[in-house]
């Protein structure tokens, strides 16, 4: 099943949902802000078409990497660096690189930021597009789908 987490608009926290069509309210467990949500069968079955937050249909697909862990092992291999004079970096390398092969892909919201995972149309979704962040953020550009080519 999706998984779908939104980023509290009051105090920043992860709240997880499970997307079922009868759910329409969505409770911060830390600052207990309601955020409303509008979930179809399409997300019921995994498909993601409409964000059930902001009801945009502009996503970016990513490795489900955790940027934190990535800045940790960075700042490991950079000390253990001075012994083993930078192989501790080619082994970061090579870590990177196979840990990157097999994690799974995940689906981010350009407008709310909110995470959905398992999601079982991720082929049709592309990476993260500057251009398209930029103008969905600052000018509030609804792209209603469409990748933005060039
Ligand atoms: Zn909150
Ligand atoms: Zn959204």
């Amino acid at each position: 099943m999706m998984e779908v987490t939104l980023t509290c608009e009051e105090c920043g926290s992860g709240v997880q949902l499970a997307p079922k069509v009868a759910t329409t309210d969505a409770e911060c467990h830390v600052c207990h802000h309601h955020h409303p949500v509008a979930f179809t069968s399409a997300d019921e079955e995994g498909k993601l078409e409409t964000c059930p937050c902001c009801q945009r249909k502009d996503f970016y697909k990513q490795k489900d990497f955790n940027r934190k862990i990535g800045v940790i092992l960075f700042v490991i291999a950079a000390i253990t660096s001075i012994w083993t004079y930078g192989i501790s970096f080619i082994v970061l390398y090579v870590f990177d690189f196979i840990l990157h092969r097999y994690l799974p892909e995940i689906a981010i919201c350009y407008k709310c930021n909110t995470i959905f995972r398992n999601v079982a149309n991720i082929d049709e979704l592309h990476g993260f597009n500057h251009e398209m962040n930029d103008r969905i953020i600052y000018a509030d550009h609804d792209f209603q789908g469409k990748q933005l080519e060039h």
